[in-house]
């Protein structure tokens, strides 16, 4: 018996597939929505958000999140927490012409998906450094998420790797807790808008560090849990080559983020960085498959740009659902 084959499945619970959840709900489709490995999306990690309309006194980031799960659940949404592996198009039995159309998701727990739309909301993963020892310091002196762990760096001191708005923005945010913030960044030129550097470089608890890449992880181990934490950075200057070290409590990356666009390879082109490649700001190159979000917005990124785009790739599916005969 072939497996039951929904309308619509949205990859992803950030501002843009829960925005494309409602939708798709209110349009009586009854959307699939896979949560993945962190349900409500990258704002779940933030803290105060002031800039998402309709909320005057702004809003906690997942708080909002929470908010917008419960309403597409309220309206008819399901919501899975489980991951997507890998997709494909699904093999016999099922009819040629449908075969074409359909699209196949395979679950982490085995399970097998058909649909007849699917939308990518799956945002984008923060980048690090890939140096030796990181796994073990996440969450142990080392982050990619200053408004999520800078409140356990109170009165510490700390580093922000990048030369970015996020750096800027997480120095700025870490330098009103923390004791000393250095800002590490490869190039003595900067990505940052120039009011974000400004601020940065105005403000009293930050310190420049230009241009440097850090070289080393340097870490101790606590008795009591043999854990390891990280007690400071060896640094490079990036043109003598000449090495410091930097006693540090905490060391924050803020060096860009990779969209989450991998197990879509079979449906989607993407650019060299990754992100879905779209027309019309949300149709991929197969029919039927939609993306919106982080996991293909180079540019924008913001909450509010995610929804809007959820909101078109829902509509565009909901087009092609009533315009494809099945
Ligand atoms: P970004 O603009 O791509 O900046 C990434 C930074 O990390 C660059 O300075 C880059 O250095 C550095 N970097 C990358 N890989 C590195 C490596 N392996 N080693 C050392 N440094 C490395 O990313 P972002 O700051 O996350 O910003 C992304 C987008 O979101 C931007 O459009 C930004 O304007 C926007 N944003 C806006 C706000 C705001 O307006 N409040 C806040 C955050 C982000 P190079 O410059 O040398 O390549």
């Amino acid at each position: 018996m072939d497996p039951h084959i929904e309308d619509m499945v949205i990859v992803g619970t950030g501002p843009a597939g829960l925005t494309a959840a409602i939708y798709g709900a209110r349009a009586g489709l009854s959307p699939l929505v896979f949560a993945g490995s962190q349900p409500g999306g990258q704002l779940t990690t933030t803290t105060d958000v002031e800039n998402f309309p309709g909320f005057a006194e702004g809003i906690l980031g997942p708080q909002l999140m929470e908010n917008m799960t419960t309403q597409a659940q309220r309206v008819g949404a399901r919501i899975e927490h489980q991951h997507i592996d890998a997709v494909s198009y699904p093999p016999p039995p099922n009819a040629a012409e449908q075969r074409e159309r359909l699209k196949q998701l395979n679950l982490t727990d085995g399970g097998v998906i058909l649909a007849k739309t699917v939308i990518l909301c799956t945002g984008a993963t923060a980048k690090t450094l890939q140096l030796p020892g990181e796994d073990a310091l996440i969450g142990h002196g080392l982050s990619t998420c200053a408004t999520c762990d800078g409140f356990f760096y109170r009165g510490k001191v700390v580093a922000v790797v990048g030369g970015g708005d996020s750096a800027m923005e997480e120095s700025l945010f870490l330098a009103n807790l923390a004791q000393k913030v250095y800002l590490i960044h490869r190039r003595d030129s900067y990505r940052a808008s120039r009011i974000m550097l400004e601020r940065a470089e105005q403000h009293p608890n930050i310190e420049f560090l230009v241009p440097y890449q850090v070289h080393k992880l340097l870490k101790t181990s606590h008795e009591s849990t043999a854990a390891p934490s990280l007690s400071g950075i060896t640094l490079r200057h990036a043109l003598s080559g000449d090495l410091k070290q930097l006693d540090i409590d905490g060391l924050f990356y803020a060096i860009g983020h990779t969209p989450n666009s991998g197990p879509f390879a079979p449906w989607v082109d993407t650019d060299a960085q990754g992100y879905v490649l779209v027309t019309g700001e949300v149709q991929t190159k197969t029919p039927g498959v939609y993306a919106a979000g982080d996991v293909c917005d180079p540019h924008f990124k913001q909450a509010i740009t995610a929804a809007g785009l959820g909101c078109k790739a829902a509509m565009s599916a909901i087009r092609y659902l009533d315009e494809t005969s099945w």
